[in-house]
């Protein structure tokens, strides 16, 4: 396989769909997430009616109907959730094993993401964690979490 088809996937024949993490992009309510995650920052869409946290990001407010929506620079920093390590892989783009956070945000919401640097025997619930960015190529960037500094 070549290295440019790791970015794609082929469901039926002659129809190709881009890689799963590119998925993200696609949907219009995220795509200001993805431009801050682009510029290497970590930002929350809020409810401008009630301040309830929208994420993923929506266009109305599940607390108030207000379809008013901010997007509000996130601390970057949380704790481990969860995590689960996958021994094979689903796709080429996914080196076995891998391991798949989820981090509670100090802001509240919950992500979904992947450990930069932590060894699978250091990671706990509770662990706190800060955001990270990672270049993949001109048009993706990715957010991962790394142990805090102390
Ligand atoms: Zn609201």
């Amino acid at each position: 396989m070549a290295d440019d088809d790791a970015m794609t996937v082929t469901y039926t024949p002659g129809e190709t769909v881009p890689h799963p993490a590119l998925w993200g992009v696609l949907y219009r309510s995220s795509t200001p997430f993805w431009e801050a995650v682009k510029e290497h920052e970590l930002k929350l869409q809020r409810c401008a009616g009630c301040g309830h946290w929208l994420f993923p990001p929506r266009p109305m407010c599940p607390q108030c109907q207000s379809q008013e929506t901010e997007w509000v620079q996130a601390s970057g920093r949380g704790k481990v959730a969860s995590w689960a390590t996958y021994p094979e892989s689903p796709h080429p783009a996914f080196v076995a094993p891998y391991t798949v956070l989820l981090v509670e945000l100090e802001e509240g919401p919950r992500l979904v993401s992947n450990p930069a640097g932590i060894d699978a025997g250091q990671l706990a619930v509770g662990l706190d964690v800060e955001v990270v960015f990672e270049d993949v190529d001109d048009d993706l960037t990715l957010f991962k979490f790394r142990e805090a500094a102390a």
